[in-house]
């Protein structure tokens, strides 16, 4: 099994091949098929699993797909896919390699998580974001800011939900999937990834995915 059967845009692929990802991990091989075929999906998947790029190259491709406009200079960026996960260590491995895999395209990922000065990543993301990858807690300040706005979302991505939700995160995520503009569940893609199932993570998947979201253990 190699990538080729992910159905990815020449670019992407490229990047894929000069990470020397050959075959396709497991979890890549289960989630790409579904991802690019329009499903939810919530997946069992530890850390060292490739989890990662098991939702970043159908997602990168899926952004490419619906005809993507290079991004000018804009006070308030409307990303087309929002990626949350717990902790700056975890978001900033997911935007190293959302960068490596978008590089030579107009795809533009950027990063966002507390702890630190809002002002360098306010500036990062007003020169364009296509995909913003940040931990909750961040990405509502933004929005509550008006820099980002949830409009043009097509793909919301929770990583490590469970680890989300044991940090005390869940009402900055009912928040986000409430945010003003945000689309409702049938008019975006929503894909959770998580080590466990306790029944929090369980309600959440049936509040917040399409009815016929596919369960990938
Ligand atoms: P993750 O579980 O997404 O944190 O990935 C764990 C590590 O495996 C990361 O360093 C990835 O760069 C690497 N990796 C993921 N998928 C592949 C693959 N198909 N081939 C080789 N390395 C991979």
């Amino acid at each position: 099994a190699s990538f080729d059967s992910a159905n990815l845009p020449e670019t992407i692929r490229e990047n894929v091949n000069k990470a020397r990802y050959t075959k396709p991990t497991p979890v890549q091989k289960y989630s790409i098929p579904i991802i690019n075929a329009g499903r939810d999906l919530m997946a069992c998947a530890q850390t060292g699993s490739g989890k990662t790029a098991a939702f970043l190259l159908p997602v990168l491709a899926g952004i490419f797909r619906s005809g993507l406009k290079a991004d000018s200079f804009s006070e308030k960026q409307t990303p087309q896919a929002i990626v949350v996960g717990p902790t700056r260590e975890l978001v900033s491995q997911i935007f190293t390699e959302a960068r490596k895999f978008a590089r030579n395209s107009v795809v533009q990922p950027v990063v966002a998580y507390g702890g630190t000065s809002v002002q360098s990543q306010l500036r990062d993301l007003s020169r364009g974001c296509n995909i913003l990858i940040a931990t909750p807690g961040r990405l509502l300040d933004f929005i509550n800011r008006g820099k980002v706005g949830c409009d043009c979302v097509e793909y919301l991505i929770l990583d490590e939900a469970d680890r989300m939700l044991d940090m005390g995160f869940e009402p900055e995520i009912r928040k986000l999937l409430g945010s003003p503009g945000m689309p409702d569940k049938n008019s975006r893609h929503t894909l959770m990834f998580s080590a466990t199932f306790p029944d929090e993570i369980q309600k959440l998947a049936h509040e917040f995915m399409r009815e016929d979201f596919l369960f990938l253990t």
